[in-house]
């Protein structure tokens, strides 16, 4: 089954405006002709608007880095009493087709939960935005020989009570926590080990034809050298590029090294 490969930036809390519109004035002719793999970039929420009318009409899509959801009596909340959120409604009216889900550093630093990550997920299928849902083991958990429980633990708990038709729009990211900004990458072998899982995961919960179409990105130190190899591998269909999505040559080689 041939999956387009999908490659998006995290430009995480980086780039002023100016400079966001800077890196894009960069990325776009080199990366104008290519459509045989998706593109997108999500900048921080400040920057959305003008990404969005810089990307408007090219082959590069849009998406948000977190979204914010809760769940009271049975009904996902979209807007409220939240002050400093920013809801899936709001993101989609903004233009972005995409969202990061469960980023690490949100685990890490803000505490989020699998179970607060579902809601969110179902809180932007609600709205028709389409979420990159992250998952990954600490380097603790890979020593440990926990790698695939982990995943299997994460995947399960995030995409629970969704049905198999709206799991078909996500993305999910595997980022090893231990490769995230760190410069070391998970091999291809490991990394198709655990991508490879997550496969067998979807296709045991929705079915062949889901599992046979969610993308499932890398992420975790891609770079230039080492993205073809990764890209290589039968269940990798992308990837989420942190620090190289930063420079527009970088990312646009990763892109060309996704290429179909
Ligand atoms: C990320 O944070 O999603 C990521 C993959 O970062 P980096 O590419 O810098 O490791």
């Amino acid at each position: 089954m041939a999956r387009r490969n999908f490659v998006a930036g995290n430009w995480k809390e980086n780039l002023l405006t100016s400079e966001a519109a800077d890196l894009l004035a960069e990325l776009l002719p080199l990366v104008q002709n290519i459509n045989d793999a998706d593109i997108a970039v999500c900048p921080t929420y400040l920057s959305i608007a003008t990404v969005r009318e810089r990307v408007k009409g090219t082959n590069i899509q849009l998406g948000a880095q977190n979204a914010h959801a809760v769940e009271k009596d049975g009904k996902l909340i979209q807007s409220g009493a939240y002050t400093g959120e920013v809801s899936p409604a709001m993101i989609k009216d903004a233009g972005c087709q995409w969202v990061i889900l469960g980023h690490s550093e949100r685990r890490q630093y803000f505490g989020e939960t699998d179970e607060g990550v579902n809601v969110k997920v179902r809180a932007c299928y609600e709205v028709g935005l389409k979420p990159i849902i992250c998952v990954g083991e600490t380097l603790e958990e890979r020593d440990g020989g926990e790698t695939l429980s982990v995943v299997d633990r994460q995947v399960r708990a995030c995409l629970k009570d969704l049905p198999a038709d709206r799991v078909k729009d996500s993305v999910i990211a595997y980022e090893p926590v231990w490769a995230i900004g760190t410069g070391r990458t998970a091999t291809p072998e490991q990394a198709q080990e655990v991508h490879g899982a997550i496969r067998a995961l979807l296709r045991e919960l929705f079915g062949d034809a889901t599992a046979d179409v969610v993308r499932i990105q890398y992420g975790g130190s891609m770079k230039p050298g080492n993205a073809k190899e990764l890209l290589a591998q039968p269940d990798i269909d992308g990837g989420l590029i942190g620090g190289a999505a930063l420079k527009a040559a970088d990312f646009a080689a990763i892109i060309e090294a996704a290429r179909g």
